[in-house]
Order: structure tokens, then sequence, then C-alpha cells
């Protein structure tokens, strides 16, 4: 049995007894305990983007995630009924859609135009044809702000997508970089949900031996574009955007001595810390922590009680999101790291599964 079955085969185990979740409806002799999840991490494959990545020679079958070697594993192997299935099996009612790495880096601006189009078009199919159960964040090609600010205009207003998707970098720059202001400038006007996915950027990628970029890159790279937000100024300049972080926020709650820096700050209620200088950050009157927990975050491949512990520690509840990062990882693992890690009570996952997720994306309030 592949990594793949077994996690089917478990999928299957963990939700034992759940029943059947067709269209957002459940059936059933405990319809008050299944889930009725909204997975704001999740995955899928639209030919043009398979295509695109053909194309640029990015289909080579690397394991792994990340550029450079291939096509990742995600890409290859999402199906739309397998998909449908692992969502059924583990309570999950929606999943917004997102493309994953490697992205829109690479091809002449009109094909990177053309690419975004066509994934956002046939997300938007999908959600027609399976009413309630995708939502998407569209892609845009972030790089050229007059083709990003055209489709999130089509997105938005024609596709009536649930929000947008970024990626943590753009090569060289981060999202607190002034480049990305016009498109910030847009979205704060819309109040946009913005779902940042991570990549590796350009300084960082195969940079150590022996390790996979997904190991460290990953978390690195979703801390440093948090980091440039707040510090540049951009998190207090656009106050409206809803900001959703991939993975816990990364590396971000285990760092963050260093991104107090200069003050004196309960992080924890009734224990100071002093993070480390003496100069408190500039650009960001209301402090740190006040950007941080007002940025949402989800808990795809973290859901371990490490990762999560240090993230409900530092963010409210109410500031955690579910997503499982489909399709390199199923929901039923999702669900169960969950459960298991005793971090949360069952009010506090009832908020994570579903309601925190129903105060940003009204379309799925009951
Ligand atoms: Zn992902």
């Amino acid at each position: 049995m592949n990594g793949r079955s077994r996690r089917n085969f478990l999928g299957g185990l963990a939700a034992a007894g759940v029943g059947s979740f067709l269209g957002g409806k459940p059936s059933g002799a405990q319809p008050a305990a299944i889930p009725r999840r909204i997975d704001v991490h999740h995955h899928f494959t639209p030919p043009a983007y398979l295509e695109f990545l053909k194309a640029h020679n990015q289909a080579g079958g690397r394991v792994g995630g990340g550029r450079g070697g291939g096509l990742n594993r995600a890409v290859a192997g999402w199906k739309l009924d397998e998909d449908l299935e692992d969502m059924d099996r583990s309570g999950t009612a929606t999943a917004i859609l997102s493309i994953t790495t490697p992205g829109f880096l690479f091809g002449e601006t009109n094909e990177v135009r053309k690419v975004s189009r066509e994934c956002n078009d046939y997300a938007a199919k999908l959600r027609s044809d399976h009413a309630g159960r995708f939502g998407l964040f569209a892609a845009i090609p972030a790089a050229d702000p007059p083709g990003a600010l055209g489709e999130i205009e089509y997105a938005l207003d024609t596709l009536k997508a649930d929000g947008i998707g970024l990626y943590s970098s753009y090569g060289d720059f981060w999202l607190g970089d002034a480049r990305m202001a016009p498109i910030h400038e847009e979205l704060n006007r819309r109040k946009a949900v913005v779902y940042v996915h991570p990549i590796e950027a350009n300084c960082c990628r195969n940079i150590v031996k022996d390790v996979a970029d997904t190991v460290v890159e990953y978390g690195a790279d979703t801390t440093r574009t948090i980091a440039s937000l707040i510090f540049s100024g951009s998190a207090t300049r656009y106050p409206d955007i809803n900001w959703i972080f991939s993975h816990a926020g990364g590396m971000m709650p285990f760092v963050i001595e260093r991104f107090v820096a200069g003050t004196e700050t309960e992080i924890v209620p009734g224990v100071v810390t002093r993070g480390q200088g003496n100069i408190p950050p500039r650009n960001v009157p209301k402090g740190v922590l006040y950007e941080l927990r007002k940025m949402y975050y989800d808990t795809a491949q973290a859901t371990n009680p490490v990762a999560m512990g240090a993230l409900r520690k530092v963010v409210p509840v109410s500031q955690i999101l579910y997503g499982t990062d489909y399709w390199y990882r199923s929901a039923a693992e999702t669900a169960r790291g969950l459960v298991s890690n005793k971090v949360f009570n069952e009010a506090e996952m009832r908020a994570i599964d579903r309601g925190n997720a129903e105060r940003i994306l009204p379309r799925y309030r009951a």
C-alpha cells in the first residue's frame, strides 16, 4: 500500500459511521456530530495549469514540491472524484480552491494572464457543477500589476470568487514591497480575503544539500512575508485586507520574541517578554501583536500539538482556520491531527472547522 492508498484507508476508518455528506446537507443518525468544515487550503489542478507547467519544463515528476525539478505531486495527482471522495469521507463541506506551487513565476506576460484566467474559470465551473462544495481563491499575475488588477476585477466581480490567492514572495520581493502597493490598494478597497501560499524566493531555492525546500523554506518564506507586511507598514496601511497565511504562520509563533523587538509585551497574559533591541518597530503604530492578531492562519501540515500550541498562544483561536493542503495531505489526517493534539476544546474546534471562516467568507453562513 503506497502512502496515498494508506492515507485513504486510514481516512476511511477515521470517518466510519459518519455517513454520507452531499451538497452540504448532512444525513445519518448523528447529524449534529458531522463537521461541516470549510477547508481554506485546498489545491486543484486545472488542465490549463498542467499545460502551462508542461510548456515550461515543470513536468518531470519531482516529489516534494518546489520549482526547478519538475511537476510536483499535487499537480500531477489531483483528480476531482478523489477530491470529492476525500471531502465526503472526512467532513469537508466546502473546499476553497487555490493553485499550489510552482505558480506563475515563469512565462510571458500575456501567457500568465491567460493561464490565470483559465484556472479561475475552471474553478468557477467546478463551483457551479458541485453546488456548495467548492469556492475559489483566484489566481492573479501578481508580478504584473495591470494584469493583476484586471484579474482581481474579473474574479471578484464576475466570478464572485471568495478571495485572491497570492504567494509569499515573487522572485526577489515579499508582500510588503512597494511593488505590491497597487494590488494591496485595490484589495483593501474591496475588503478582500487574501490567501497566501508559501513558495521559494530566488534567494533560497535549493540552498541546502539534501533538504527539500518544503522542509524549511516554506515556513521561512511565510514568516518573511508576514514580517514584510508588518514592518513595511503595509499591514497598517491596508487594514481592511483579511490575510490568511498557510501552515500556522510558518515559523512566526516560534520567533515571536524577534517580532516584538524593542517592546515589553505580554504575549501570554501575565508573562512579560522583552524582545531584543531598544527601538520599537517603525510603521507599526498599534503594535506588532495587534497586527499579528488580526491576521488568519490555517492548520495545514501544522495540526501537531507543538505548532498549534504555539500558534494559539500568539493569536486568538478566532484567527485559526481549517486547512488541509489537499492533495498533499488528506482531510482525514488533518481532522485527526486537530482532534488528537488536545490543544482545542469542542467549541474552539467548531470555530476552527467553520465558524471563523464564516466571519470572513459570508457566502457560507448558514
Ligand atoms: Zn499548499
